[in-house]
């Protein structure tokens, strides 16, 4: 069995649909399809809620309206038969109604998460829809019937099992499911998400608690590069990487996949395929245990960071002093990414700032502390980079013109993580592409 995972533009209009359903037949054996929201959809719905949270009836009333009518269009065009575009109609006012109908008052995180689970909803019955259309007999697995996490948003992995094996045992004779990806329930059994860009995570969580063959990512990108497409000319996809290369990339900067979307498959050594909608013939990526080479695989970059140093005499061959500073950060719930000490400093950085004011103001009680924001992570990724000889000297002398502000360097076998002002960030891709990659070329 394969899980077969198409993002919010493999779904993004009628055609690439009717496209997804040639390319779902195309697979031989049984396969679980997981849907993301049409492209676009989920940004409207957060604005959606956005008006709706904030009173703003009108604005919200205009915004929902106007994406009811880019679905009756969608569905003109992806329907030809009369009972089908009849029953994707009623599946139309159905989810609309609901929007329309929600609670004007007290509006809370509750109902923000069933609105966004619409997009997902209505991707999948339009789908299952097509495929009646076109004869082709699928299951509808409801996500919410199996997809749930616990009290800290984690997915509760044997409850999914146990849901999906269930709900699959009724249809032993069945080829084809189809299912959303993102939604899930809580564990109050709430209406939830798996985060933005969480699709793949369901993906990566179908099969690997079914043990599936094979997960397939299909996006709009053949494969993961080995550097940032917009801003290197030149990069390519790689052909096989390992999970925690992949799982390194994914977190910083390679927007391909979502950054906790290896773990599960990980876990089950189920192998996870990045493949293009677009161009499906494209070899794309294959992440397993095995990898094929040496040296740098890939390079990436993630923006947004925010550096934070706290200099204290205190720290100076006391223990405790760390524990202290984590503290704050896990008081306000803010993982930190990277982190350099010295005697007398540590430097950590974070990419959320949500909580940025109280973070300074706790951390201002055990020393001096210094905010740097606009800050990017470079980080290069290959099997045991770490232990390789060279590898790090030249990155860094590829980086001569660049300051740099902490490199982390042996944390991860994999990974060397260099932070630098956001504004170099090009030319320090480029510049390291030149070095590391220019003979491949
Ligand atoms: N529709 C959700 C989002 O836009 C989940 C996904 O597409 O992966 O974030
Ligand atoms: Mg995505």
């Amino acid at each position: 069995m394969k899980v077969l995972k198409f993002g919010g533009t493999s779904v993004g209009t009628p055609e690439r649909m009717q496209h997804v359903a040639r390319l779902i037949s195309r697979e031989a054996g049984t396969k679980i399809v997981v849907l993301s929201a049409v492209s676009g959809t989920t940004n409207t719905l957060v604005r959606i809620s956005e008006h709706l949270r904030a009173g703003e009836e009108q604005k919200a009333a205009i915004a929902i309206d106007d994406l009811y009518g880019q679905y009756k269009e969608f569905v003109r065009n992806l329907l030809t038969q009369a009972e089908e575009r009849k029953q994707a109609e009623e599946v139309l006012e159905e989810h609309f109604n609901f929007l329309k109908n929600l609670r004007k008052v007290g509006f809370t995180t509750l109902e923000e998460k069933e609105v966004l689970a619409q997009g997902e909803l209505l991707s999948t019955r339009l789908f299952h829809l097509y495929l009646q259309e076109q004869q082709i007999n699928a299951v509808f697995l409801p996500a919410l019937d199996f997809m749930v996490i616990d009290d800290h948003k984690e997915p509760v992995l044997d409850k999914i099992q146990e849901g999906l094996r269930e709900q699959l045992s009724s249809f032993k004779d069945k080829k084809v499911f189809i299912t959303q990806g993102f939604i899930c329930r809580n564990h109050l059994g709430h209406v939830d998400n798996l985060r933005r860009g969480g699709s793949d995570y369901s993906a990566s969580l179908i099969g690997g608690v079914l043990h599936a063959e094979e997960v397939q990512i299909w996006t709009d990108i053949s494969g993961m590069h080995n550097n940032d497409p917009r801003i290197v000319k030149n990069t390519h996809p790689i052909a096989r990487l390992s999970f925690d290369e992949a799982a390194e990339l994914a977190y910083f900067g390679a927007k391909i996949l979502h950054p906790s979307s290896i773990l599960p498959a990980q876990k089950y050594n189920v192998p996870v395929r990045l493949l293009n909608t677009m161009e499906p013939e494209a070899e794309g990526t294959l992440i397993g245990t095995e990898t094929e080479s040496s040296g740098v695989r890939a390079i990436a970059a993630k923006d947004g960071i925010t550096a934070i140093k706290i200099k204290s005499g205190r720290m100076l061959m006391a223990y405790g002093f760390l524990r202290n500073v984590f503290e704050v950060f896990e008081r306000y719930r803010t993982p930190i990414d990277m982190i350099t000490t010295s005697e007398v400093a540590v430097s950590l950085t974070i990419d959320d700032n949500s909580h940025l004011g109280q973070i300074v103001s706790d951390l201002s009680e055990l020393g001096q502390v210094e905010v740097d924001k606009n800050q990017a992570i470079i980080c290069l990724v290959g099997y045991q980079l770490a232990e390789q000889r060279g590898i790090v000297t030249r990155a860094l002398e590829s980086l001569h013109h660049v300051p740099l502000r902490m490199i982390s360097y042996g944390g991860s076998k994999h990974n060397v993580s260099i932070l630098i002002d956001a504004q170099f960030k090009n030319e320090a891709l480029n510049s390291l592409h030149d070095n590391l990659f220019g003979d491949q070329q």
